[in-house]
């Protein structure tokens, strides 16, 4: 079997589609745009990148963006009165803080300080409960995505044998929860871990198999059961290797990199019946579910004011 490659870019320029057409009517009728804020707090090379990404992306469907850059030297206690004046602030629709927060900071308790109402990462606890209860309003953008990309399939996962691996707050523990979400439809998800004994047996067992740990090379062919959905999460920068393991240099003498998810594309792909490349999978479509949380979070603001 080879398997169909599911395209999280084609998927993710159909929901822009709609975003974008979502924006401009609300601007037609109320003459406002939502907007997403980022608190970027001390300089880091990574959340740059996210920066710059969620800016292209807001721009791109007419949501307009800023970036408030908060020095490394402030206290937890003035990121929480800077969390609070946003939460009032009618304007902003969205709340995203970047990570990594430095370290003198409580990552969680400055998440928690976002209204449900702006957290449009989904991370509030108020949120989760709601996803808990089978009807979130805003929740994770990863598990959103992974979940868009399997419906996208249009296979019927009702009673479906679904392994998860991973069980972050972020990605495995949410995309657990959407898959018991409702009754009628709901999945029979078992959730790996670091400490799982024997990965394999799991994920053999799995029709659908969605990996979102952190490592490269970590579900191989022989773990993935005839005919499954694989979904990989994962994100890794490896060296690029020639046909004699060596790794390939570029201009600088310094190795050339790639990124790769957990799962071993090459065999996987001759296992499954649907997969999800890296990149091009649910990396792309991430972003999107942030802009899609955006005008789902203005529109309940506005719900709450009528
Ligand atoms: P995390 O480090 O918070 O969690 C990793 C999970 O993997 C944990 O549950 C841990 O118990 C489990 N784990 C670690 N080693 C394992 C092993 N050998 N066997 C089984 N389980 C193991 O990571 P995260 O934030 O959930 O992210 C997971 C991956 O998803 C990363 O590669 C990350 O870059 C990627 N990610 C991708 C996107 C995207 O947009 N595509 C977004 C967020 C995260």
């Amino acid at each position: 079997m080879v398997a169909k490659i599911i395209d999280g870019k084609s998927l993710a320029e159909r929901f822009e589609e709609d975003i974008k057409r979502e924006v401009r009517e609300l601007k037609e009728r109320h003459k406002v745009v939502p907007l997403l804020t980022a608190i970027q707090v001390g300089e880091n090379p990574s959340s740059a990148m996210y920066v710059k990404n969620q800016r292209k992306s807001c721009e791109e469907v007419g949501i307009d963006y800023q970036l408030h850059q908060l020095p490394e030297t402030t206290s937890e206690e003035e990121l929480l009165k800077f969390i609070e004046k946003l939460n009032r602030d009618d304007k902003v629709s969205g709340i995203i803080l970047e990570m990594p927060l430095p370290s003198h900071m409580n990552a969680r308790g400055a998440q928690m300080a976002i209204t449900p109402t702006k957290d449009v990462e989904g991370m509030n606890p108020s949120n989760m409960g709601m996803l808990v209860y089978g009807s979130p309003r805003l929740a994770p953008c990863t598990a959103l995505a992974a979940m868009e990309l399997l419906k996208s399939t249009g296979v019927d996962i009702k009673g479906k044998e679904v392994t998860v691996v991973g069980h972050s707050e972020i990605v495995g523990k949410p995309i657990t929860l959407f898959l018991l979400s409702s009754v009628m439809e709901s999945a029979t998800p078992t959730v790996c871990h670091i400490a799982t004994r024997d990965l394999a047996s799991h994920t053999r067992n799995a029709e659908i198999l969605i990996v979102a740990v952190g490592k490269a090379g970590l579900i191989k062919g022989d773990m993935i059961k005839e005919g499954a959905i694989v979904i990989d999460v994962g994100i890794n920068r490896v060296p690029v290797r020639d046909e004699t393991g060596n790794p390939v240099l570029d201009n600088e003498g310094k190795p050339k990199m790639k990124t790769v998810g957990d799962v071993v594309f090459e065999e996987a792909v001759d296992k499954a019946s649907y997969i999800t490349p890296v990149p091009g999978g649910v990396g792309s479509l991430t972003v999107i579910m942030l802009l899609r949380n955006t005008l789902t979070a203005y529109k309940w603001q506005m719900e709450k004011r009528e």
